[in-house]
């Protein structure tokens, strides 16, 4: 039995991550559950899968989860253990009775805790593709310390973990990424300064959370993706291809030297790639839908745009600069986001201000966690200051 840790068990992963549970309860148990501050769904879950520990991400929704606790009448002695806070992430990644750590938090807060949980060579499910964004370096070097195998739940990832059991390492040529192409495949590039936020959070094929669901109308997820392949699976950056494929259904392809390319295949739905890193190097059965072949059915590819998607083009120009410049790209984003969320920028501007505080920040090479996090302090600081310049 597999004891799990779900960093994250609130949002869109974590929530297909608890039904793969829910469903396997024979193969997993949950060891512990954090969230940032959604208490009332935190609580629901704690009900269901009574774990031993659960984790907030302030000292007001701890607040806010004891009272949830108290409403649903659940006695104290069942209560998990209860903690807030970037420590209590660690502890219960790192902790001696959790076996597993599925990281599916959001941005850069999940980097600290699923690299101390490589450090110690727990086996981690990595959807939280901000951490390799920012500490890549670092966090592969981690892991081939601990003779730990990061496993990757992003589907493109995840598919390209699948294709690469097909061959050798050195009989790889190249690896190719699909993208769905976002909302605005076919919006000319004229219009994005009027694309509002809830245009912008319809994505055609994938229910996700806002900031991956925004970041995948700019492509500035598929960028993040081409940085996370590259280190997940050491490649350069000019191995990594990308190509639109709309709909969605083909994840990953790597070509072989021999010309032969091999594809992973299957209908749009997290709980896939999630239940194959939670199973890896086994596979199950799954409540995920077959692909029917009795459908006619097309598939379409195209280049990717890189005039109109300036993130996808920002992505390859700062793993080749490497250092910290990658993890400026996802500081700035993460900012930039945020502020178009909020209706403070225009959906355009949030290109201007990841490209200006990549130009404002110097590259850096640090060697610790805390030198990549002062990095994304200081570029946020200068994302802000970048947003505050072209507030509308
Ligand atoms: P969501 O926004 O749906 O969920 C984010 C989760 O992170 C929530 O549980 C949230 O808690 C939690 N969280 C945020 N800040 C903190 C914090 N400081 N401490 C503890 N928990 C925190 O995001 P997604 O599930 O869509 O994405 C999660 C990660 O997986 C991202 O890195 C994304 O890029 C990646 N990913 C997602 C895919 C998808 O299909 N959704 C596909 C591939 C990768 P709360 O809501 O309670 O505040």
């Amino acid at each position: 039995m597999k004891a799990v840790t779900v960093l994250g068990s609130t949002g869109s992963i974590g929530c297909s991550a608890l039904d793969v549970v829910r469903h396997n309860l024979h193969r997993f148990k949950i060891f512990s559950l954090a969230a940032g501050a959604n208490t009332d769904r935190l609580a629901e879950q704690i009900l269901e899968f009574r774990p031993e520990a659960a984790v907030v991400g302030t000292e007001s929704a701890l607040k806010s989860l004891t009272g949830r606790l108290e409403e649903a009448g659940l006695p104290r002695a069942d209560w998990p253990e209860l903690a807030w806070g970037g420590q209590a992430l660690i502890d219960v990644a790192t902790a001696e009775g959790c076996g597993f750590v599925l990281s599916a938090i959001v941005g850069v807060a999940g980097l600290e805790a699923t690299y101390e949980a490589i450090r110690r060579g727990k086996q981690v499910g990595l959807a939280n593709k901000e951490t390799l964004v920012a500490g890549g370096e670092l966090v592969m070097a981690a892991a081939r310390a601990a003779g730990t195998e990061l496993l990757p739940v992003d589907s493109e990832h995840n598919g390209a973990h699948q294709c690469l059991r097909a061959g050798r390492r050195a009989e790889v040529r190249r690896l190719i990424l699909t993208a769905s192409g976002g909302p605005f495949r076919e919006t000319p590039a004229g219009e994005f300064p009027s694309v509002t936020p809830e245009r912008a959070l319809r994505h055609p094929t994938w229910k996700m959370g806002p900031r991956i669901t925004i970041d995948s109308a700019t492509l500035m997820n598929k960028g993040f993706e081409v940085i996370e392949a590259c280190w997940l699976f050491d490649f350069s950056p000019k191995e990594v291809d990308v190509v639109i494929h709309p709909q969605s259904t083909i994840h990953a392809m790597v070509e072989y030297n021999d010309g032969s390319v091999i594809a992973q295949i299957s209908e749009p739905d997290m709980r896939m790639p999630i239940q194959y890193a939670m199973t890896y190097p086994e596979r199950h059965e799954t409540r995920v839908a077959a692909l029917d072949w009795t459908k006619a059915r097309s598939w379409t590819f195209q280049p990717p745009d890189l005039d109109k998607f300036r993130l996808l083009r920002a992505s390859y120009q700062a793993l080749e600069a490497g250092g910290t410049a990658t993890c400026t790209l996802n500081a700035a984003d993460e900012v930039a986001v945020e502020a178009f969320l909020a209706g403070g920028i225009r959906f355009d501007q949030i290109a201007d201000v990841v490209e200006e505080t990549l130009d404002r920040v110097p590259v850096r090479r640090p060697d610790t966690v805390a030198g990549v996090l002062a990095a994304d302090a200081e570029s946020r600081d200068a994302a802000v200051r970048a947003v505050r310049a072209r507030r509308c």
